[in-house]
């Protein structure tokens, strides 16, 4: 027997940094690790903090301002 208890390391998700949780590991929610999920599907997923800019092209916001 082994005394020496299992402790599960705790990963930080990849796509937010946050602790994940066993549930959703590595990702600390559903909503991360779909997001993941889709990067790998479709390639162009969208993550706020992840993509920078690069090209600002018109983006009718228009519905984005009542949005928040
Ligand atoms: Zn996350």
């Amino acid at each position: 027997m082994s005394d020496t208890p299992a402790r599960i390391p705790i990963s930080a998700c990849p796509i937010c940094g946050k602790p994940a949780v066993e549930q959703h590991r590595p990702f600390c929610s559903r909503r991360c690790a779909l997001l993941d999920l889709g990067r790998w599907i479709g390639g162009n997923y969208r993550v706020p903090d992840a993509k920078i800019n690069e090209e600002e092209e018109e983006t009718p916001r228009a519905d984005d301002e009542e949005a928040e």
